[in-house]
């Protein structure tokens, strides 16, 4: 077996092995630094081990290096300054480049075709046109997705808009198939495509509500997965093949599981512009009734006393950077002998684990994170729990308002808990811009302000107590 065969087989395996160790937080560290040695022994691989059928190496090695040197400070630079709130951001950017990447491969390669064109180029131009399309896309997308996440694009919607996409895209694939059906090289129909990707890119993500990017994203990725699998088609290299086909299916799965967890079509996510903002509830809190306050010296001995309490963490914690102040609490209560654990939904927070890496970041035990469907069985014995900046995955009106946008989201059931103390800076609603009725529960104590200077505040009561 050829060397670069043999090395595209362990980058392939890399891959596999990396992906299926990201499931587990203890072993997904170890899992992305395996797949990360197999995609460098992927590319040097190509850069020193490839020869083409007259025996030539791949050469141009001041542009490879130039341009992976350049891209690794890039990247290093950023991966290192990001905040967690900002993940879905960057995770957008560098998912766009991916897409951008291969639609370059596609117009090089069919540069390539033109110049020196086979009898029958049908097969390489599908490839090429795919490859175009679906990066393009991609690129423009999640280039899209990037701006509205970090607030400088606006949600942009006009009549019929859904209608005039579904035009442009089957515009461009009827130029494709024209192209394919008549075995035609034509230019000018290859760049007419490109620009109707891009114009559909645009059109696809910009009517999106800002807060559904990360389901979004999700798509893209599952799309930059299948065009970068074209490259690999088109040059028959194997690791870029398996790579591709990787993303492309763990990011149409990460897709279903999203709109899963959320009760909600996919469809519903890409036409619905749904959590465009907090503005639908806003106005009317308070409407159903009195909320009560709780002090915090009296929230500090409520849990200081407690045998069980449920910390359930949400989005408003991540804003707030509470994660560490957050295990101070746990540790203190826990060495009083109060039985600490937290509750996890799958879609608290904005991206899909948010929540599980927020709290690995704080050295919070894995053990300690009950799933909802084991926290949900465990909050009848619990004696207090302590809703940290979440509201929608602890909102009742998903199971009993059939009118509720939510309504059929999977929640974590706080409510069947004997109390519940829930921070958040005022009665604003979540994502969803809908009012909660757990904050007007005869059970529940609203305990206002930052999440991170309220615990800790918390903490240093506690310590008195
Ligand atoms: P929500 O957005 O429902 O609620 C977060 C709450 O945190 C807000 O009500 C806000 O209230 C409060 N908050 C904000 N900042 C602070 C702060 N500094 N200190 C204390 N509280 C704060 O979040 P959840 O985690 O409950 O739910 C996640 C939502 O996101 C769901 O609707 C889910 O469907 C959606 N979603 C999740 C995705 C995922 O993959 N995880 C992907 C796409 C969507 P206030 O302003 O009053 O402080």
């Amino acid at each position: 077996m050829p060397i670069l065969t043999l090395i595209y087989l362990l980058a392939s395996v890399s891959f596999i092995a990396g992906l299926k160790m990201l499931s587990n937080p203890t072993t997904a560290r170890r899992g992305n630094l395996i797949a990360a040695a197999g995609m460098l022994l992927a590319i040097a691989g190509t850069i020193f081990g490839y020869h083409d059928e007259t025996g030539k190496s791949l050469g141009n090695y001041g542009w490879i290096f130039g341009g992976i040197f350049i891209g690794a400070v890039i990247g290093a630079v950023s991966a290192r300054k990001v905040k967690m709130t900002s993940m879905p951001e960057m995770v957008s950017l560098f998912n766009g480049m991916g897409g951008a990447c291969a639609a370059l491969i596609s117009i090089v390669e069919f540069n390539h075709l033109v110049k020196a064109p086979p009898v029958d180029s049908r097969a390489e131009l599908l490839i090429i046109l795919a490859g175009l399309l679906i990066g393009t896309v991609s690129f423009t997308g999640s280039m899209v997705a990037w701006g509205k996440l970090n607030g400088k694009v606006k949600d942009f919607a006009f009549p019929g808009q859904h209608y005039i996409n579904m035009i442009v895209l089957l515009a461009a694939i009827a130029i494709g198939g024209w192209m394919l059906a008549h075995n035609l090289l034509s230019a000018p129909l290859f760049y007419t495509i490109l620009v109707l990707s891009i114009v559909y890119g645009l059109f696809f993500v910009l009517p999106i509500g800002g807060a559904d990017m990360p389901v979004v994203i999700s798509i893209l990725n599952s799309f930059t997965g299948v065009a970068a699998a074209c490259g690999g088609f088109l040059y028959d290299n194997k690791a870029m093949l398996t790579g591709g086909i990787l993303v492309g299916a763990a990011g149409t799965l990460l897709t279903i599981l999203m709109c899963k967890a959320m009760n909600r079509s996919l469809l519903n996510v890409l036409i619905g512009s749904f959590g465009g903002g907090a503005k639908a509830g806003a106005d009317n809190a308070g409407a159903q009734g009195i909320y009560k306050e709780v002090s915090l010296s009296d929230a500090a001995v409520v849990l200081a006393y407690a045998n069980k309490v449920m910390i359930v963490p949400g989005y408003g914690l991540a804003v707030a950077q509470a994660q560490h102040v957050c295990h101070e609490l746990e540790k203190l209560l826990t060495s009083r002998g109060v039985e600490v654990k937290y509750a996890i939904h799958p879609v608290a927070g904005r991206m899909p684990g948010h929540m599980n890496v927020l709290l690995a970041e704080a050295d919070v035990a894995y053990e300690n994170l009950l799933e909802m469907e084991q926290a949900n069985e465990e909050f009848p014995s619990v004696d207090v729990v302590m809703v940290l900046g979440a509201n929608d995955v602890v909102n009742p009106a998903a199971k009993n308002d059939k009118n509720s946008p939510i309504y059929g989201m999977p929640i974590l059931e706080v409510e069947l808990a004997r109390s519940c103390i829930v921070n958040k800076r005022s009665m604003k609603p979540g994502y969803a811009g809908i009012e909660n009725e757990l904050f007007f529960s005869p059970r529940t104590s609203m305990l206002f302000g930052d999440a991170k200077k309220v615990l800790q505040d918390l903490v240093a009561e506690i310590k008195n107590i």
